[in-house]
Order: C-alpha cells, then structure tokens, then sequence
C-alpha cells in the first residue's frame, strides 16, 4: 500500500495536501509496525517535481494521522490549515487513560505537540468548517466525526468557468483506496456500494455521507476522486518510478506545464 501526499501548483501558489510521515522518533515506530519501507524525506520526494521544501507556501491537513501529519517541520515558510476539532479532540484524546487510547493507534503524539508550537508561531489556521477559495480554486470541507474527529477534504477546480467541471477531490482518507467508491453490492442486492474502510474512529455513516457529497460535486465521476493509499493509482494516471523507487502520479496539468512523468 503505498503513502503519498500531493502537490499542487498554480495561481501562485506551492500547496500540499498533507505531509507524509515522520521517518524518525514514534512516527518511525509506527511506519515499522505498518510495514511501511523506502521512506524518502519531502526535499528528495519534491526533488523529483522540480519543487524544494522551502517553496510551499501552504498545507492543507485533511486528518493528524501519523502518516498524513509527519513532516511538519520541513516546511519553513508554509502556513497550516486544519479543522480545529481535529487538534482539540486530540488533544484531549491524549489526555485519556492508557486503556481508552484505542484511538490512537494511527497518531504520532508529537505531531499535535508540533501543532501547537505552530499555533504559538502563528504558522496554522484552525477552520471551523468548510471554507471556500482558501487559495484560488480550493475549497476546503468538514467531515466531522468521521475517520477521525475532524478529518477535512479538499477539491481543486482545475477551470475558471462559472459552472466548472474540471474538479478533483483529495479525499485525505475518507477514500483511501479505488475500492471505498466501489465495493461489489451484493450483500444489499445493489451492484456497487460505498465501503467506510478501516482505521476510523468516528462514524462510518458520516464517513458515507462525505463520499456522497465528494461524488455529486465530481457529477458522480469517481476518477476524479483520487485516494493516497491506492497501488493502482499508476494506472489511472500517468506515473514514473524515480531512481530511489518512488513513485510519481500526475493527476493533472495546467494549462502550459510541463509533465513531470514523460
Ligand atoms: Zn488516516
């Protein structure tokens, strides 16, 4: 299974959507207990999209999973946007009994020890919500209480028309893999259904609830809803492995840019 995050480019603006994990401390703990190998730090991985570090100047976090919410200090001059819930709740997570702490099987305690000295900096903005052109063509949106306690995704409008259709959502993981979008029906006599997947802590129906809203916004084109733990990605788009084994996915263009994978 792999573990990506992504770049996004244009309108002035170097953006990610997520930051990938933390190969060191507990984030390395947790990466060697999910079997995860070939972890290159972000200036490696961003080398191979002509981007270095220092050039993004804001991150969207869909969710502080370990593996979403590693590298946070690799990005000197980005400003963070999260849901508040997510860090508040938490942090009170944390603060539980060791036998209640379930929930955190996928964090990295340090990474909401990290949002905070951000907050401190004034480098992270605590959305309520949904927020609309949060960079031009960004929309963020809540789904609260889902996969975690306030896991966001985000949509890019890759067109400046009045009705757009060129939109693509990145799901954080209330779409993981191809398979949530898709999963056979039979059970419930339909041909294909909505699969919630794993590692959720919250609702499975609000999890169901958000897919649907992903889909009417894409007009129910579930290639355009692109998940980050999904092998098959490289074959829906095009896609190179680098020197080191990584791959690259390029989901899509603006208009005069050069590809990234030819
Ligand atoms: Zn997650």
């Amino acid at each position: 299974m792999p573990y990506c995050y992504v770049l996004l480019r244009g309108q002035g603006h170097v953006a990610l959507v997520d930051v990938g994990y933390s190969h060191r401390d507990h984030g390395k703990h947790l990466a060697e207990k999910y079997n995860i190998e070939n972890w290159r730090p972000p200036h490696v991985v961003l080398a191979e999209c002509g981007v270095v570090p220092e050039d993004v100047d804001t991150v969207f976090i869909t969710h502080a999973h370990f593996d979403h919410f590693g590298n946070i200090d690799d990005f000197p001059n980005a400003t963070f946007y999260v849901q508040r819930e997510e860090i508040e709740r938490w942090t009170w997570v944390l603060s539980l009994p060791d036998r209640m702490r379930w929930m955190t099987a996928s964090l990295d305690p340090a990474s909401i020890i990290r949002a905070a000295e951000l907050s401190a900096l004034g480098r992270i903005k605590f959305i309520d919500g949904d927020v609309e052109n949060v960079i031009p063509g960004v929309d963020l949106h809540l789904a609260r209480d889902s996969h975690t306690y306030g896991s966001m995704w985000v949509s890019v409008c890759n067109d400046r028309a009045a009705a757009p259709k060129d939109i693509w959502v990145l799901a954080g993981d209330l779409v993981s893999q191809f398979d949530n979008l898709e999963m056979d029906g039979s059970l419930i006599d339909v041909p294909t259904m909505y699969n919630p997947g794993a590692q959720t802590v919250g609702s499975y129906t609000n999890i169901i609830v958000a897919m649907e809203e992903m889909m009417k916004l894409v007009d129910h084109d579930a290639k355009r809803i692109v998940p980050v733990h999904e092998e098959r990605l490289a074959e829906r788009f095009p896609s190179r492995l680098s020197k080191e084994d990584l791959r690259i996915s390029e989901i899509c263009l603006a208009d005069g840019a050069k590809s990234f994978v030819i």
